[in-house]
């Protein structure tokens, strides 16, 4: 396995910030990585952790990968690199506080000390209240790296005290590239992965092994089916509700999407822009079928479904009515 900064795909700015603060040697004492789940925040981390640690860091400011500290920062196994994963639903105060007092004492192997909190949207109140006094004072050559997808469910007073390393979205083409060429994705469903999983590497990667690709065209073809359409999913719903709101869920995203489509083939008749690219003819021939209201008002039944089943209303209620108002004359 290579140890590089080349291997975070599409982050080049997130990159280049770090790299930038570890050459000019002004590394903040505290960041957050900001972006979506699966987008290369912990592989960057990983990273990042390791070169500050490296004894023998190349001309690139890369890590040198081999030394005996990048070997270990590889394997999370650095006495001076720690990770602070939640314990449950939360990170437990008492993990911040036992990771906060070994920040403040003489590293065991490295001249810095990094604490990692990987899942900081995890952070509870009295969590984050730890850390807080710790990033207020910090010690010297201790660095602090929070990831999260969101700020809203970290401690105003926390973030502020941070450096905000921005990641983004990928790009569909990057991530469609990444899905077929690094994880050997055959080229049709790489193409809707990349697009159906919102620029997230992770996201993506989980509906390939969840097996999404096949039955969501399974269920394109009962959405074409006159003699078909809701049925299965409406025959679902009479079963234990925790098991199959999931399934349900999936329908109407798979259901969304390709009404979406079909808004989109009336708006630009682009197809580079679907989401199921790979049903390109079929989708351009069932927008003919409609005119933009009818398959707007389609996209909105079926927005507020979504709504309902979530709010956990009566779901075979709801996917009736949707039968009737995605069918209807
Ligand atoms: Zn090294």
């Amino acid at each position: 396995m290579s140890w590089s900064f080349i291997e975070v795909i599409g982050q080049e700015s997130a990159v280049a910030l770090l790299k930038q603060a570890y050459h000019l040697k002004r590394i903040a004492h505290a960041y957050v990585f900001l972006g979506p789940e699966g987008v290369g925040k912990t592989k960057t981390a990983s990273l990042f952790a390791s070169l500050l640690v490296c004894e023998n860091v190349r001309a690139e400011d890369e890590p040198c990968g081999v030394c005996p500290s990048c070997l270990k920062a590889k394997s999370s196994n650095h006495a001076d690199i720690q990770w602070v994963w939640p314990d449950g639903q939360f990170v437990k105060i008492d993990a911040i506080r036992e990771a906060c007092r070994r920040l403040s004492m003489k590293g065991f192997e490295a001249s810095r000390k990094v604490l990692i909190v990987p899942q900081a949207d995890s952070l509870n109140d009295e969590s984050s209240n730890a850390l807080l006094k710790t990033l207020e004072e910090p010690s010297k050559d201790t660095v602090i790296i929070l990831i999260a997808t969101s700020l809203k469910r970290v401690l105003g007073t926390i973030a502020s005290r941070c450096q905000r390393v921005i990641f983004h979205p990928l790009d569909p083409r990057v991530l469609e590239k990444l899905l077929s060429e690094a994880h050997g994705i055959a080229r049709a469903e790489a193409a809707y992965l990349a697009r159906i999983g919102q620029g997230s590497l992770g996201g993506a990667l989980r509906y390939h092994e969840d097996g999404l690709f096949s039955r969501k065209n399974k269920m394109i073809e009962n959405v074409l089916d006159p003699r078909k359409r809701l049925d299965d999913v409406i025959d679902l719903s009479k079963h234990e509700r925790a098991e199959k709101t999931e399934r349900i869920e999936e329908m109407l995203l798979v259901l969304s999407t390709w009404f979406r489509d079909m808004l989109v083939a009336k708006i630009s008749g682009s197809p580079g822009e679907f989401i199921n690219i790979d049903r390109k003819e079929d989708i351009v021939r069932a927008a003919q079928a409609y005119v933009f209201s009818d398959i707007e008002a389609r996209v909105n039944a079926i927005a507020e479904t979504r709504r309902s089943v979530e709010r956990n209303a009566n779901v075979r209620i709801s996917l009736t009515k949707l039968r009737v108002d995605l069918w209807k004359q």
